[in-house]
């Protein structure tokens, strides 16, 4: 069941993700080459802590920390280390789910720090552009796989990959609830989209193979040919317009 969630629920929603964007922002600030993807994961957890939030990542499955940062080929679900360092010319990817006031938000962000080639560039590029696609279909009366065809539409026509194991979701009082949102899929399938759906859309993009293996931790996922990858995430909510992004 696709929970519904009222106005009051969506302005709690609010609050927790201008906190999320705003961690978000340091975090890309921060992450310069010498430091250790542990250390983005403390800032943020006392970050998340000091602004009365939760950390939702934080032992969700006994994950191990506030943040998944994943670098390079490493796709998704990365766990921050004191060996992992950022280095000149890295592609980083920083996902955070925070708790507040007893609702979850979702977000995730890439970038590079120094320089890379151009499709690099492209690849972060086009994931993000694959979201705003994604989400002018985030509209009541069009169907969920609307938003995954446009994804996917504009992933493979830029000549890349979308996954296929790992989709977006509902989100709420619950890190993940109904539905499973796919990047993939033809238009016109699944549910009806309504007024006061709270969903976390997020394209996960590869180079050459969607292929992807996990890794003996049981949770780094990295694209098996070792190329870069991009993941990019906002929470939204539908609206009678346009969809309000909550996590920008
Ligand atoms: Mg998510």
């Amino acid at each position: 069941m696709i929970i519904i969630k009222t106005e009051y629920e969506i302005e709690l929603m609010r609050e927790g993700g201008k906190i999320l964007s705003k961690l978000l922002n340091h975090l890309i600030d921060l992450a310069k080459p010498g430091l250790s993807t542990l250390e983005l994961d403390r800032f943020a957890y006392e970050f998340i802590l000091s602004s009365g939030a939760k950390p939702s990542f934080l032992n969700y499955n006994g994950f191990p920390a506030s943040l998944c940062i994943s670098l390079n080929e490493v796709l998704i679900h990365g766990i921050p280390k004191e060996n992992i360092i950022i280095k000149e010319g890295d592609t980083v990817s920083i996902d955070a789910g925070i708790y507040y006031k007893g609702y979850h938000t979702d977000a995730a962000r890439t970038f590079t720090v120094g320089k890379v080639d151009k499709t690099i560039t492209k690849l972060i590029d086009v994931t993000e552009k694959s979201f705003f696609e994604g989400i002018s279909y985030a509209k009541p009366g069009n169907r969920l796989s609307d938003i995954s065809a446009a994804i996917e539409r504009t992933v493979v026509s830029a000549g890349f990959f979308v996954v296929r194991e790992y989709v977006g979701h509902g989100i709420g009082r619950n890190l993940h609830e109904e539905p499973s949102i796919p990047n993939y899929g033809k238009p016109g399938n699944g549910p009806v989209l309504k007024k006061g759906m709270t969903l976390a859309i997020e394209p996960m993009v590869l180079q050459k193979s969607a292929r992807v293996t996990t890794r003996s931790d049981g949770w780094t996922v990295a694209a098996t040919n070792g190329l870069t990858t991009s993941h990019y995430e906002n929470t939204i909510v539908i609206t009678e317009n346009d969809p309000e992004i909550l996590t920008i």
